[in-house]
């Protein structure tokens, strides 16, 4: 166990302001949410909970958030692998390649549901009609569960 550390964290998947403290060294362990402290220089740092979380208690607000960001992650890296219709490979100036979205084709996602049961809903705008198949929608459903199986119907691609 390492020097508690801080950090206040503005996630982008919803409106909260998450105060916490970690364990320095760590990769996110004994992450503590803290409601309000006062840092050294005098400053107070406040945990505020969005409408869509208001609900949730402190002690699993950061897992909460982390989930959903992790749900939406995976879900973008698993079109960008695996459906080729969509993405394309972009060349660096220093000639190393990388898989992204066809330009016109933006990766969307939104949020149905409140609190611990927030649904990552995916949408590929831009995208020919007809593009995301059934069977494509099966394969990534089951690659999502198989990362975690908690996260049944838990991302939907649409
Ligand atoms: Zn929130």
């Amino acid at each position: 166990m390492g020097t508690v550390k801080y950090q206040h964290w503005v996630p982008m998947t919803c409106g909260c302001e998450i105060e916490f403290s970690f364990d320095e060294g760590t990769d996110w362990q004994n992450v503590q949410v803290i409601a309000q402290r006062t840092d050294a220089a005098g400053n107070v740092r406040k945990t505020m909970l969005c409408a869509n979380h208001q609900n949730v208690p402190l002690s699993d607000i950061h897992a909460t958030i982390w989930d959903e960001h992790k749900r939406k992650e995976a879900a973008r890296a698993y079109i960008l692998a695996n459906v080729s219709s969509v993405t394309q490979t972009f060349t660096n100036a220093d000639g190393s390649t990388y898989r992204d979205f066809k330009p016109g084709i933006t990766f969307q996602v939104t949020f149905t549901g409140t609190d611990k049961n927030r649904i990552v809903n995916v949408s590929l705008p831009g995208a020919p009609t007809g593009t995301i198949t059934n069977s494509i929608k099966t394969a990534f459903n089951a690659l999502l569960v198989a990362i975690n199986p908690l996260w049944s119907g838990k991302v939907v691609l649409s």
